[in-house]
């Protein structure tokens, strides 16, 4: 099929990849079963998947919706920019050599089409022109959250409410109604800061949701602790309310008073920012009283909305 010259070598590399350009190249050629992952139109978002422009549009190797460019080989396989790359330049359909041509006619088809939020499920009514849908879906504000819990690499995301159900059942996490707290935490070993401890309560507060965090960590050379608050919504939400924290012992203390940080904002993206009330050790075992040898702190809280 291929006239000479322009074929592509088989590469004979034990590279994975191959794998699965083999794999995907078989499922393209089904020509009307539609993709089950990835963000296929005509899925579970609601779009009618008789819409054949919908489903040439999605890349035939990473089933991912293709922005320009678009590239095409010779015979006309097209495929998204990025797979270009990592196919080194192979068409992964017909294995004839890529080269740089577009596709400006998808490209321009594209550009006509309309289509919903796919976040439409979870309550995102918006429609959006086909290129600006997906810089909308990165900041939806119903896109869904992450676990908030920390030191796990837990990969679930979800609405407010199936997260709290997941921390208390799956994480354990301590769950508390009301504004204001008084929490005490105690280690036995404190000299271990690089098996750093993190602690998580949930606050029910205003009817909503608020994770108090408490870690140790390397600040530089320095060990110290930090404990700082998030809140369960959007950032816009989480600026309307403030609050205090409070750690102290044998007529010392340390006060601090913050605006909460919206769970978009990663537990360590906040700690790294150091947008906490930030306790060094020497000072926390100051407070903890006794020989050093256990941490026993005393952190107090409140939370309240602005006016
Ligand atoms: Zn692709
Ligand atoms: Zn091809
Ligand atoms: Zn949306
Ligand atoms: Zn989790």
């Amino acid at each position: 099929m291929a006239p000479g010259g322009g074929v592509c070598k088989e590469v004979v590399d034990s590279h994975n990849k191959y794998v699965k350009y083999d794999v995907v190249t078989a499922k393209a050629e089904k020509s009307n079963t539609p993709a089950k992952t990835g963000i296929g139109l005509g899925d579970k978002h609601g779009m009618p998947s008789t819409n054949g422009v919908h489903e040439l549009l999605e890349c035939a190797v990473c089933t991912s919706l293709m922005y320009p460019p678009i590239y095409q080989c010779p015979n006309g396989h097209t495929l998204c920019s990025d797979c270009k790359i990592r196919v080194h330049n192979c068409c992964p359909t017909c294995r004839l050599e890529l080269g740089n041509i577009r596709c400006l006619a998808l490209e321009k088809v594209a550009e006509s089409l309309e289509l919903p939020c796919r976040y439409r499920s979870l309550g995102c009514d918006d429609i959006f022109p086909y290129y600006s849908k997906l810089k909308h879906e990165q900041h939806c504000r119903f896109r869904p959250y992450s676990c908030p819990y920390a030191g796990s690499e837990c990969s679930i995301s979800s609405d407010i409410p199936t997260l709290v159900t997941h921390l208390k059942d799956d994480h354990n996490v301590d769950m508390h109604d009301g504004c204001t707290f008084n929490h005490r935490y105690v280690k036995a070993n404190p000299h271990e800061v690089e098996n750093a401890t993190w602690m998580l309560t949930v606050f029910n507060c205003y009817g909503r949701q608020f994770c108090l965090h408490f870690e140790a960590f390397q600040l530089g050379m320095a060990p110290v602790y930090i404990s700082f608050l998030r809140f369960m919504g959007e950032d816009s939400e989480a600026k309307k309310f403030s609050y205090s924290l409070e750690v102290g012992g044998y007529g010392r203390k340390l006060t601090w008073q913050g605006v909460p940080r919206s769970i978009r904002d990663s537990h360590r993206k906040v700690r790294d920012s150091l947008d906490g009330l930030i306790i060094p050790r020497n000072l926390a075992l100051f407070f903890s009283g006794g020989d050093r040898e256990e941490l026993k702190l005393r952190v107090t809280g409140r939370i309240w909305k602005e006016q």
